[in-house]
């Protein structure tokens, strides 16, 4: 089967009177690796159990390639699930696990072992399948209940949290040959996950909840650099909210008034003067040195405190002025920076970010 998008429309979810899901669309490209992102009870589980087909949503539709699934049950759908806690057969082969869709569906063992020898090579584990799950590492058994999603060909493959159990640098490497499956089989893959890493290391798109509804959405980079809430700023990762009013607009620029003095910023969007706004700026878009790129001066600030982090130093720093903001600024590598130091902060104007209060 070909990969197809989903289209889901209005959904809404409750369970007794908590909302779950409040009234989300979203449509997603055939082909596209779409991670959910957010944090525990935020409905990415059950947004993906609605696509699924798993729950049926109270209002709404979902379509997967151009038809209407809402009330289609799993099994008749042209998804398959990957789950953290792999679900294998113990006492069957990896073969026989991999092949077991295909059975379900009447295809016969030749045809059924050539498929699942394919897909065992497509995830790295080729030759191996005479093994028995509890011969496997917890990885390769990752690896196992992802080819074994893949043998049926769905059209849309779904993943919840299919890394959670991994340690860190395994996790890392299975992202990696996450991203390098999905390119090659083309299939749509919708993957949840609370971890930031994770959804810019592997996702074409990024959708971001929170409380049922969705903050934001879009290509890692711009969902990083550019986030739609602050909501959606913070848990992308650090950043400095300075809170702000716009003082002027011209040309798109916004001069906005902060505790830091006033600073330009690039993009204005749709703010208009006498907003009260929050500007975010990302601990790597500070400079501590003037320079030649338009980058103007908020001001001294004292490090409070110092962690290294190979490439770089963290300082998390305190601004000067009375009740003056904390930030997390990027120093580089060289130089030790101590607690009490007092350092310059400068910026661009086309790092930070309006967002609202
Ligand atoms: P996590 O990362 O912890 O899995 P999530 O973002 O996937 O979180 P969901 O599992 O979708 O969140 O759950 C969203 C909310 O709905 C949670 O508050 C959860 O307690 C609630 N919920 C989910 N399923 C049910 C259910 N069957 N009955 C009652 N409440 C439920």
């Amino acid at each position: 089967m070909t990969s197809a998008g989903i289209d889901i429309r209005g959904v809404t979810q409750r369970f007794g009177s908590f909302v779950a899901l409040d009234d989300v669309s979203l449509q997603i490209g055939q082909g596209e690796f779409a991670v959910l992102l957010g944090p525990s009870g935020s409905g990415k589980t059950t947004l993906l159990s609605i696509v699924g087909g798993f729950l049926v949503p109270q209002a709404g539709n979902v379509s997967i390639g151009g038809e209407d699934m809402t009330l289609v049950p799993p099994a008749k759908r042209p998804t398959t699930t990957v789950f953290q806690d792999y679900a294998l057969f113990p006492h069957m082969t990896i073969l026989a696990n991999v092949g077991f869709g295909l059975r379900m569906r009447g295809v016969g063992r030749r045809e059924r072992d050539r498929k699942a020898e394919e897909m065992l090579s497509l995830v790295g584990l080729g030759g191996q399948g005479r093994k028995k799950p509890h011969e496997l590492s917890g990885g390769q058994r990752q690896r196992v209940a992802l080819a074994r999603s893949l043998a049926v060909d769905p059209a849309v493959l779904l993943l919840d949290e299919p890394l959670g159990a991994l340690d860190m640098k395994l996790r890392r490497q299975m992202q990696e040959e996450l991203k390098r499956i999905q390119r090659e089989v083309g299939t749509t893959f919708v993957h949840v996950t609370h971890d930031q890493e994770e959804a810019m290391a592997i996702a074409d798109r990024i959708v971001v909840m929170n409380g049922g509804r969705i903050e934001d959405d879009g290509p890692p980079e711009r969902v990083y650099l550019r986030p739609r809430s602050r909501f959606s700023a913070d848990f992308m990762g650090l950043s400095c909210f300075l809170a702000g009013t716009i003082a002027h607009i011209e040309a798109g620029r916004a001069r906005v008034l902060t505790a830091a003095g006033d600073i330009l910023v690039e993009e204005a969007g749709s703010w208009r003067p006498g907003d009260r706004v929050t500007l975010s700026i990302r601990p790597e878009h500070f400079h501590t040195e003037p320079g030649e790129d338009g980058r103007q001066s908020l001001g001294q600030a004292v490090v409070e405190s110092v962690s290294f982090l190979g490439t770089h130093h963290q300082a998390k720093v305190r601004h000067t002025e009375d009740d003056g903001f904390r930030a997390t600024v990027l120093l580089p590598q060289t130089g030790e920076p101590r607690p009490g130091d007092r350092i310059g902060l400068w910026v661009r104007p086309d790092t930070p970010v309006i967002l609202g209060r």
